[in-house]
């Protein structure tokens, strides 16, 4: 026998039984994000490694050591996007759109990061991002919060918690860095290893840390809030009221930063404490320099991104998935000619009904088998199609889901019939909906 293939590690298939969750998370968000006039956005998973390298920065983490790069057979450098702002951003760029001056984006998608797997972390999952290009005021920063609030209460979610901060603008970030590689250079000893080797490129990654022993030493650290200029000082707090008005609760967390390079001023995260170790589930921020960074004529923007296994393992555990679709119609169908009759009949159904959910038994079979198949699938109704009926001109139909007889429905009225049973909607009305 041939050897079976393995996936690779830290990658995983969502099978059918899961889709339902993922599939009902994506449409929650398709809603949530037009009810705020955001415009879906798709980029390539493939970028040149440049894009990451400068805009996400080289001492952190994605760039350090999770990224999947390689060269291909031109000799480009090729990575597998570990996040979507930098392409959304670099597209913006390479489209011209940032001449329309304002934009407001999301987009959905894997992501790729070369990670040590564990629960709730993979090297392939998936992300929903939202971006905001082209606005100044603390406005855009509570808008986008308020949405991802807005996201995670339609889909029932508890047990999440908002924190935000400021790192205020790139010289108040230059002198606060200053600062702590004074205060973690005083406590050389205490530092592990990854922060040893942060201190100097990147200190304010160490206080991202997720590192246990580190916490205490992190806790004593200077606060950023506290080294705010008085604009970026005046930002914030306005962006707090803004939340606070619409009744959001949040903490302010003055040792909140994230582990890229571009954010400035307004930084935040959704934490969970029912996840473990893995709490983060949306952190986003401000990155007014991305931009100018990457070439383009200098323009603010402001992000966040939701980590999708996390939110679908959360729906999972609060009992918020929704279950297996299942079909509302099993058609058995016993005899010689019924086959091609049936055929016909189901496409007949399915043009009369775009939503109705049919399944056709297939291969045969005796009676008892197909009633025990049309059991197994779930399906509210089995529609019995044989060369008796056929002859007659009806087709017997039967509650699956009930205590029920089976009733006999003329040919010619089955499709009404059944649109009544089951509350479907025409063409039109599906089409609408
Ligand atoms: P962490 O601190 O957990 O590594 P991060 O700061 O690297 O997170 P971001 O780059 O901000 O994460 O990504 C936003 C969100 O995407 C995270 O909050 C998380 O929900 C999700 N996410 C990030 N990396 C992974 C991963 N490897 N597997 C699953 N989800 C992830
Ligand atoms: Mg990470």
């Amino acid at each position: 026998m041939a050897k079976i293939i393995e996936p690779l590690r830290g990658v995983h298939d969502v099978l059918p039984a899961q889709v339902a969750a993922w599939q009902h998370l994506e449409r929650i968000t398709r809603e949530v994000f037009a009810g705020y006039g955001y415009e879906e956005f798709r980029v390539p998973v493939i970028e040149q490694t440049q894009l990451f390298k400068r805009s996400i920065g080289d001492f952190t983490d994605i760039v350090e050591k999770e990224m999947f790069s390689f060269v291909d057979q031109g000799e480009d450098h090729i990575t597998l996007r570990p996040e979507a702002t930098a392409g959304i951003a670099r597209a913006m760029i390479s489209n011209g759109l940032l001449r329309e001056g304002r934009l407001r984006v999301w987009c959905m998608g894997p992501m790729f990061r070369r990670e040590r797997p564990q629960a709730g972390r993979y090297r392939q999952f998936h992300q929903i991002d939202a971006e905001a290009f082209g606005f100044e005021g603390p406005d855009i920063d509570a808008e986008i919060i308020l949405l991802s609030a807005r996201l995670l209460r339609r889909l029932g979610l508890t047990r999440v918690k908002l924190l935000v901060n400021s790192l205020g603008t790139p010289a108040v970030r230059a002198a606060f860095r200053e600062q702590l590689i004074g205060y973690f250079g005083a406590h050389q000893a205490a530092l592990d290893e990854d922060s040893r080797r942060r201190l100097h490129g990147n200190p304010l990654r160490i206080l991202d840390s997720k590192n246990p022993e580190m916490q205490r030493l992190i806790a004593g650290a200077p606060s950023m809030l506290g080294a705010l200029d008085a604009e970026s000082k005046a930002h914030f707090e306005a962006l707090c009221a803004h939340i606070a008005s619409a009744g959001i609760e949040y903490q302010i967390e003055p040792r909140l930063v994230r582990g890229l390079d571009y954010y400035t001023r307004t930084v935040f995260e959704w934490t969970t404490d029912a996840l473990g170790a893995q709490s983060t589930v949306c952190a986003g921020g401000r990155y007014d320099g991305l931009i100018a960074q990457l070439g383009g004529a200098p323009m603010p923007g402001i992000g966040w991104a939701m980590g999708q296994e996390r939110i679908v393992m959360l729906l999972e555990q609060q009992g918020l998935a929704a279950g297996p679709t299942r079909p509302d119609v099993y058609l058995v169908l016993v005899g010689e000619h019924s086959e091609m009759a049936g055929f016909k009949l189901a496409e007949q159904l399915r043009d009369a009904w775009p939503g109705l959910r049919l399944q056709i038994n297939l291969g045969g079979g005796s009676f008892k088998t197909q009633f025990k198949r049309a059991d197994k699938s779930g399906a509210a109704f089995a529609l019995i199609l044989g060369d008796e009926e056929a002859t007659r001109g009806v087709v017997g139909v039967k509650a699956l889901l009930r205590e029920s007889v089976q009733e006999e429905c003329p040919v010619a009225q089955i499709s009404e019939r059944l649109g009544a049973l089951l509350g479907l909607e025409g063409l039109k009305g599906a089409e609408q909906s």
